[in-house]
């Protein structure tokens, strides 16, 4: 078939009615480029796709586009790499950096694992095998090239790629893909991947950018289904129960995403307490990736809300003085013996795995202790289990009793609301003549739909997982 006969066609292979595993294939004029490359993460068989391998060959790939670091769009990289991927990935700077943090643990998580099933005898292959090594994460990074915002980049096959800013985390972008049409010279279509859009006005994050026009779009849809306008702002949420805590004497444990949200934490934390809304107590961030997170906030001052001065010594905003970074074990364990009050945030933000968990079996059995839980808890983690009221909670092989306050701060997301999504949506004119939604339950997903339909009266579907489409006939149309 030539070049001009081959379809242009866009496989929905991962995020496909559900929040994780990103992960989309591009196949114009011959060429393939996949776009994000996530995990699946939460209930297990969610985490089951992992094992399955996609349906194209790995070193059939060209490249790979990344819109931002989180590991729901990046942390399946290392696998296409040990599966014979061999070409470029390209992220923005910041993403790069963040790539590198990210991708190395997210390996080592899983390598642990792996000996841990081994050693325990549970898995169901035997020997138990790392879904990936560190080795192959450290192969994945060298192929990490950086892009600027704004900048087009040739991806070959008469497409042309750009990255405008989405606000959600550090470095995070929606990609704009310029496709030749090859019967006509001449004349393109837009494809645009919204990646995760970021909510407006918070803290630390810029806005997320005008959308550029685009004939089609893939939008994300965590919270389609959710309106956070009626919220107490997020400063008065996190103060109440705070307060209450640190008068009890007790310890504040807030699991937290090691990149964005522990940073956007400890600068709302630090400004409640230079403004003498809550008393001046210890925050510890027990999280070498947090530490190391921060440090890379601090490279890329352009890219978020904070001013350079307050970066001039490594700590400034973020880091003031009654914060403690523990990077090391020994650090981590001395805080075991700490009475409260005090506030400990620590990864990972679901309580799946980390120190956090440690922290989170000493400290759930005890009246006096509050755990807050910051952003969005998947079905089957155990902080989605805390937010729903569990009496019990599993780790280490034992259900602990639940004594301590649980409370949630809403819209402390990364993810705008549905009026954000629409917000972005609208941001440009020109309306698609074809939307996509994906990274969403179902529900979220169909409600954002039906917004969409309503308010603007757009074409929207909710692809399913490995649907593909062909789309010449949207991106091309007369
Ligand atoms: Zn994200």
């Amino acid at each position: 078939m030539s070049r001009k006969d081959a379809p242009i066609t866009l496989g929905f292979h991962g995020a496909a009615r559900t929040v994780t595993g990103s992960r989309y294939q591009l196949i114009a004029g011959g060429r393939r480029t996949v776009i994000d490359c996530g995990l699946f993460q939460g209930l297990k068989q969610l985490r089951e796709l992992n094992w399955r391998e996609p349906p194209f060959p790995a070193h059939e790939v060209d490249r790979v586009l990344l819109t931002h670091a989180h590991i729901d769009h990046i942390g399946m990289v290392p696998r296409l790499v040990r599966n014979g991927f061999r070409g470029p990935i390209h992220c923005t700077r910041s993403t790069l950096e963040l790539a590198r943090l990210l991708l190395l643990d997210s390996a080592e998580i899983h390598e642990e694992d792996a000996r841990y099933a081994n050693k325990k005898g549970y898995s169901k292959h035997k020997p138990a095998k790392p879904l990936y090594t560190v080795e192959d994460a450290k192969r994945a990074i060298k192929q990490l090239e950086k892009v600027d915002f704004g900048q087009w980049l040739d991806v070959g096959g008469g497409v042309q790629a750009r990255w405008h800013g989405a606000g959600h985390i550090l470095g995070a972008a929606s990609i704009e893909l310029e496709i030749e049409d090859p019967r006509s010279a001449g004349r393109t279509g837009t494809l645009l991947m919204s990646g995760d859009i970021g909510r407006y006005g918070m803290p630390l994050h810029l806005d997320p950018a005008p959308r550029p026009a685009a004939q089609v779009i893939v939008c994300e849809s965590t919270y389609g289904d959710r309106d956070h306008d009626h919220e107490l702002p997020v400063e008065e949420q996190l103060r109440q129960p705070i307060a209450r805590c640190i008068e009890r004497g007790g310890t504040v444990l807030i699991p937290a995403f090691a990149v964005g949200r522990s940073q956007q934490l400890t600068l709302v934390l630090r400004r409640l307490m230079t403004g003498g809304q809550l008393p001046q107590v210890p925050i510890h961030i027990d999280s070498p990736m947090a530490v190391d997170a921060t440090e890379i906030y601090s490279r890329h001052l352009d890219e978020h809300h904070v001013d350079a001065d307050v970066f001039a010594d490594g700590r400034g905003v973020l880091f003031p003085d009654n914060v403690e970074l523990c990077r090391s074990v020994s650090q981590s364990k001395a805080l075991n013996d700490l009475p409260g009050p005090r506030i400990i945030i620590s990864a990972s933000g679901m309580l799946t795995a980390g120190r956090v968990v440690h922290h989170l079996r000493r400290l759930v059995g005890d009246r006096k202790n509050l755990i807050f839980l910051a952003g969005y808890q998947a079905p089957g983690t155990r902080g989605r289990d805390l937010l729903e009221g569990a009496p019990t909670v599993r780790m280490f092989g034992q259900d602990v009793a639940v004594r301590a306050e649980c409370q949630s701060v809403r819209g402390l997301s990364a993810h705008g609301d549905r009026g954000e999504l629409m917000r972005w949506l609208r941001s440009h004119d020109q309306a698609p003549r074809q939307v996509y939604l994906t990274h969403g339950e179902p529900d979220a997903a169909f409600q954002l739909a039906q917004r969409i339909e309503r308010d603007l009266d757009w074409r929207v579907a909710v692809p399913e997982l490995d649907e593909v489409v062909a789309l010449e006939g949207m991106l091309f149309q007369q």
